[in-house]
């Protein structure tokens, strides 16, 4: 299946059209620019695109990984591609020399689809690209629904609360955002994100793309049995590398008052979810935002507390200081035999930088006590550099025990229990 494709033969690479929710992050990575969009669709450019994979592990949806096996010269365009309400479906390849020796025979539709289906890539692509975490769920993961509302019919959701979860002192102005749906159905689970429609248009008159928030309730609501959820936004005001910038999305948010409506489609992810089973453990390590679905799952398993159903609970949490730290108030009045909770402070005055993963070392018996349970999972959200160092500090810990964190790690991501979702 990996032998080189005769030379007129392209796995043209597509994104599924039904599922993309328009958040320019394929664009944002593409290493070659061979991603680019009109007001309609997201499209990738045969004649650039090198199969190297990079945009496949940012796209929140999935609908960036689609496949299929072309004659070169038949490649779908730019052109025809925005103009696509969904992919077209798989064509029988013709049968020519080079194909057939390279095992791609007239059967290739067949194989083609499979093939598609796993997204494989190019094989020197295919060697040098690993998915940090899985891209299963856990085993007992309830059923995530996806992709109920879309572009083309987007929900309307009103504002019922927005409240700064920061102090007012520093510089992260995070908010705490409840939306309500009233008598529409929004089913969701922990670790599912949905995408708001920010009003207006960008300096190219088009309208704006759609930006990804994590959930930070739980699946039965903000407010138990209320048909609402939560958001934790961040105001963007500069960019990564400090200069001022005003970020389109994030700003509509957290200015948004009580009773105003928003435009919402969703919900999104069906891999990043919590297991379901009793006496399951979770190591959640986040840092700033990222802490969204971390909330969203302590909240399922403080709302169950007495039931005897809970395993272990173990967070890590990195942010500057405390003050920057959201929900850092109802976080600290949580039991200590609820969760375990370890607080990363970088910038905190008088007190050494510390990251997660310094903590993860410091707690490393812990750590590998639950790692050595089948009932563990591991969740990590928050900035992308985290996620190196993070990998690094749960391969020391394992590796102090004379254990082989390749193993584990091929392990974990196999039975869904590490799962990353980084930005
Ligand atoms: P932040 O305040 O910039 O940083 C939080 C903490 O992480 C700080 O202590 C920071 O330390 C530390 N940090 C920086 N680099 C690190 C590294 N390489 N390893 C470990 N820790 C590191 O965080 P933020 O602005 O809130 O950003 C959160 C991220 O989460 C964003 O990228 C956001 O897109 C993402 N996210 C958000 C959501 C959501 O629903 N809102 C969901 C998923 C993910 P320093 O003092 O060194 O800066």
């Amino acid at each position: 299946m990996n032998a080189p494709l005769p030379a007129q033969v392209l796995k043209q690479h597509l994104i599924d059209p039904e599922i993309c929710i328009r958040c320019n992050t394929c664009e944002e990575t593409c290493p070659v620019d061979a991603i680019t969009h009109d007001s309609n669709n997201y499209v990738v450019d045969p004649d650039i695109c090198n199969g190297c994979m990079a945009c496949v592990p940012p796209c929140p949806t999935g609908s960036i990984d689609n496949w299929r096996l072309m004659v070169r010269s038949e490649a779908y365009s730019v052109q025809e591609q925005f103009g696509w309400e969904e992919l077209p479906k798989e064509k029988a390849l013709p049968v020519v020399e080079e194909a057939t020796a390279a095992g791609l025979s007239g059967a290739a539709s067949d194989d083609a689809s499979d093939d598609a289906s796993e997204g494989a890539a190019p094989p020197s692509a295919q060697a040098a690209f690993t998915l940090p975490g899985a891209s299963v769920p856990p085993w007992s993961a309830a059923h995530p629904y996806v992709n109920l509302y879309t572009h083309k019919a987007p929900m309307t959701a009103t504002v019922v609360g927005n409240y700064r979860v920061t102090g007012a002192d520093t510089e992260s102005d995070i908010h705490h955002i409840v939306l309500d749906f009233g008598e529409l159905p929004f089913p969701v689970l922990e670790g599912q994100s949905i995408g708001i429609l920010p009003p207006g248009v960008d300096a190219q008159g088009r309208p704006h793309h759609a930006r990804q928030y994590s959930l930070a309730s739980p699946r039965d609501g903000e407010r138990a049995g209320y048909n609402n959820l939560s958001l934790t936004v961040k105001r963007v005001t500069e960019d990564h590398g400090g200069a001022a910038a005003h970020g389109v999305c994030s700003n509509y948010l957290c200015d948004l008052a009580k009773n105003d409506t928003v435009q919402v489609i969703g919900p999104f992810g069906h891999t990043f979810l919590m297991p379901n089973h009793p006496r399951a453990n979770l190591i959640m390590i986040c840092t700033g935002t990222g802490s969204a679905p971390m909330r969203a799952m302590t909240e399922r398993y403080r709302r169950r507390m007495d039931t005897g159903e809970n395993g272990k609970l173990m967070l890590f949490f990195g942010a500057r200081t405390e003050r920057e730290l959201p929900y850092f108030g109802p976080l600290m009045k949580l039991p200590r035999d609820f969760i375990d909770i370890n607080l990363a402070l970088s910038r905190e005055p008088g007190q050494p930088k510390r990251y997660v993963q310094d903590l993860i070392r410091d707690r490393a018996g812990q750590v590998r006590d639950l790692l050595a349970d089948r009932n563990t999972c591991i969740y990590v959200c928050g900035l992308k550099g985290m996620e190196v160092g993070v990998l690094d500090a749960l391969r020391d810990v394992t590796m102090q025990a004379g254990q082989d964190w390749s193993i584990l790690h091929d392990v974990l991501r196999r039975e869904g229990r590490l799962h990353f979702e980084t930005y």
